[in-house]
């Protein structure tokens, strides 16, 4: 049986059925990074290029699911605990006041489909998505 991000792909985008992503090889210590939060299913790591003082990329270690629709729908419980990870961050390194972003699709900016949170905290503008 094919995976949901399989069943689902529009051939646009990578399949996760193909090489590992660029956040598997960081799970798995191929790739380095600042890992500050890891549980059975969930990895945090600071983000290479940060937007914000506080910019931390939270992402299932599985990359069956491409972006957070897939993941809502097939496993709302891994979702759940991602948030939960990411409001832990949130607590000990923002006050724990955040922003929770999914980009989701290319067209939204979406540049590794292996479905990922960025967690963002410190000095964010009302009014703006963006950070200052
Ligand atoms: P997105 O554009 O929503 O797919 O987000 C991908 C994010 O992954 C970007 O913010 C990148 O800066 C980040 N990123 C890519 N490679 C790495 C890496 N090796 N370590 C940490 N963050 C990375």
């Amino acid at each position: 049986m094919s995976s949901p991000g399989a069943a689902q792909s529009n051939g646009q985008e990578p399949s996760p059925d193909t090489e590992p992503s660029i956040f598997t090889r960081i799970a798995a210590r191929e790739i380095p990074a600042i890992i500050v939060a890891e549980t059975d299913r969930v990895l945090a790591f600071d983000d290479i290029a940060p937007q914000a003082p506080v910019h931390v990329i939270v992402t299932p270690k599985t990359q069956q699911y491409r972006n957070v629709v897939e993941l809502a729908a097939g496993d709302p419980g891994l979702l759940a605990e991602l948030v939960d990870v990411a409001r832990g961050i949130a607590e000990e390194r923002a006050g724990g006041q955040f922003r929770l972003v999914f980009n989701t699709g290319e067209a939204a900016g979406q540049t590794v489909f292996h479905v990922h949170a960025h967690l963002l905290g410190g000095r964010l503008t009302e009014g703006s998505l963006n950070a200052q």
